[in-house]
């Protein structure tokens, strides 16, 4: 067994036992980490932190060698993202953030960029008035990030370079050619425009890419696109993704 210091965001955390708790991290020296914090519910100020979603903490853990479950000793509140937290639509992207990154990051691959790409977009949640927007940037960046991004720079078949009018297929995870449009018949036909954005946001630092601005179709499009890829390979809806469209929906009727 070694120790460890590190930088943790919450993932989610759920009761474990009488008397204990089982979060998931994200960390910036481990990757994703699951760990035993013993005790807590019976002494709450054992930790110095509630281990509140997506507040970023430091942490020491007692790493096990033959388990993924490691013991986490302590736990320090380093930042609450407190003006996160005081809009609904802003805690349901820190949500989806978290959600997100538990799906798509295998345990313990340890990966810099995305630890702070998660931190600039907790940080800029707390002061950019459009949630949405910032999550559909995330989301661009995370898939690029992780390798795990649809095809968007030539025909997914051919690898030809797209000129044309081109269709995105979600079976095959990117873009297909005229040529090949035939190869996926639920393919659908997609604008140049968003496309064009998707590159320059994968392009550009995450606060740059905030002020490229989006026409609603293509603001629609971009969603589309981005969230029936995540959903056809995750093989589900995330849920945060459910409550955020349920407090728009809500908002919308309530004005
Ligand atoms: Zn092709």
């Amino acid at each position: 067994m070694s120790i460890h210091k590190t930088e943790a965001i919450i993932i989610n955390k759920f009761d474990f036992r009488e008397t204990s708790i089982i979060a998931n991290f994200y960390t910036r020296d481990f990757g994703k980490i699951s760990g035993l914090l013993k005790g807590i519910r019976q002494e709450p100020k054992k930790f110095a932190s509630t281990l509140e979603p997506f507040s970023l903490n430091e942490i020491i853990f007692y790493r096990k060698r033959n388990s993924t479950l490691h013991l986490v000793s302590q736990c320090d509140i380093k930042d609450n993202f407190s003006g996160i937290r005081q809009d609904m639509l802003k805690a349901g992207a820190g949500g989806i953030v978290t959600e997100l990154i538990h799906a798509v990051m295998p345990q313990e691959d340890i990966n810099e960029e995305i630890f702070n790409l998660v931190l600039e977009v907790l940080k800029e949640l707390e002061v950019y008035h459009d949630a949405a927007k910032i999550t559909t940037m995330f989301k661009i960046k995370l898939l690029a990030l992780s390798g795990f991004k649809p095809h968007f720079d030539s025909c997914v078949c051919c690898d030809a370079k797209i000129m044309g009018q081109s269709r995105f297929s979600i079976l095959m995870g990117g873009l297909l050619c005229e040529q090949c449009s035939s190869k996926d018949f639920k393919a659908r036909s997609i604008f140049r425009g968003t496309v064009a954005s998707i590159l320059h946001i994968e392009r550009s630092p995450f606060r740059n890419a905030l002020t490229l601005g989006m026409n609603p179709q293509i603001k629609r499009e971009l969603d589309f696109v981005l969230n029936s890829f995540l959903n056809f390979h995750l093989g589900k809806k995330l849920k945060s993704e459910s409550v955020v469209d349920a407090l728009k929906a809500f908002s919308l009727a309530a004005k």
